[in-house]
């Protein structure tokens, strides 16, 4: 995520906060600061920071429960409305897409139970009810804190928790592609009585409902996406009529050929057609600038890019795009390019993550086997809050 600071690692995740956090403990601070002086701001802005710190100690539970099961979480990161973890993949196996969805709102209720065995916090109803009150203790108001961000998680909505945690019950009866339907549909009203509430009451809770119904929409178009590439073999879809370039030539060829088609990456293949590298838009203007226009295409290109074979399945290109794109970062633009080593004949795929669209494909035949390249739909993972 753009703009965000990185304050350090736990456990082999980084954890990044938004520029916009930072900003917003700022406005905090002057906020209380102008309505009850340095004491009260203070107080805030350290209410402030022991609250985001519960919210990433959510984000662990469903990182480390996760990691459990073999799914890695790159970065977390805190934006003003909660955090972020960017997990892999979400498991398609509905326990275990359960545990890691409802470890995260668990952690909030322990902190809050915990506060009210060791620290003395008094859970009253009135304190639940005035949580924003600095006449109330800091240990009674971040106990209730918990409490209210254990229930607003639970709401069955993505992209909640609990809308996964619906989604996951669901699924073990209806199967995951009907299942994603069913809980989109109802976190779809679920935005609706969210929208109708912000009418009445706060507007904030409008904004909210927007964002809920948008993400139920997404995810189910996403799973259905995923459910459609089931069983159709990569060949079908692969891009096969594309320009490849020798590892010997020019900077300045490949940008002229660049600007003579209308591809944006192109398949470097030796002589005897085997796939070598890939080389990007971004990578030649990079090469052009550090090393001019006589540098070596072989110099410039990326060389580690994770293959596919193209008797393989859409869905395994959509698994490894997601981990890829996790493990280079960049949710949005990545590429992977593939050997066929099974058919042992060179035959190469590419696949790349561009822009959102559906999946398309054209065919190319090298001297030797063949190149093909993939263009899904690019998407997001991540429970938020
Ligand atoms: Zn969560």
């Amino acid at each position: 995520m753009g703009w965000s600071v990185n304050i350090g690692t736990i456990a082999g995740t980084a954890v990044r906060i938004h520029v916009t956090f930072l900003l917003f403990l700022v406005w905090i601070f002057v906020a209380s600061y102008m309505s009850g002086g340095p004491q009260a701001a203070w107080n805030s802005t350290a209410f402030m920071v022991l609250l985001f710190a519960c919210v990433l100690a959510h984000e662990f539970g469903h990182i480390f429960t996760a990691r459990v099961f073999g799914v890695a979480t790159p970065d977390v990161t805190l934006l003003p409305i909660g955090g972020v973890a960017r997990l892999e993949r979400i498991p398609e196996k509905p326990q275990e897409e359960f545990l890691i969805a409802i470890a995260g709102p668990l952690i909030n209720v322990a902190i809050a139970f915990g506060l009210v065995a060791f620290a003395g916090a008094n859970l009253d109803a009135r304190h639940l009810a005035a949580v924003e009150s600095a006449r109330i203790s800091m240990v009674d108001r971040l106990a209730a804190v918990n409490l209210f961000l254990a229930a607003f998680n639970m709401i069955p909505a993505f992209p909640m928790d609990g809308g996964r945690v619906l989604r996951a019950l669901l699924a073990i009866r209806l199967g995951f592609v009907r299942a994603t339907e069913v809980a989109a549909t109802i976190g779809q009203w679920v935005a609706f009585g969210l929208g109708f509430l912000g009418l009445l009451y706060n507007p904030m809770l409008i904004f909210i409902a927007i964002f809920v119904y948008l993400a139920a929409a997404s995810e189910a178009r996403l799973v259905s996406l995923r459910a459609m590439s089931r069983g159709v073999p990569v060949s079908s879809a692969m891009v096969t009529q594309f320009v490849t370039l020798a590892p010997e030539a020019h900077i300045d060829e490949a940008v002229e050929t660049l600007l003579r088609t209308n591809q944006s990456e192109f398949p470097v293949v030796d002589s005897g057609g085997r796939l070598v590298g890939l080389l990007g838009r971004g990578d030649m203007i990079r090469a052009l600038k550090q090393l001019g226009p006589d540098a070596r295409v072989a110099e410039a290109m990326t060389t580690q890019v994770p293959t596919i074979g193209y008797r393989q399945t859409l869905d395994e290109a959509f698994r490894i795009l997601q981990t890829k794109s996790r493990q280079a970062g960049r949710a949005d633009h990545l590429r992977d390019v593939g050997r066929d080593a099974a058919g042992g004949r060179g035959d190469a795929e590419r696949l790349s993550l561009g822009p959102m669209g559906p999946p398309r494909g054209v065919s190319y035949p090298s001297p030797k086997g063949r190149v093909g390249a993939v263009q899904v739909g690019c998407f997001r993972l991540g429970p938020i809050l």
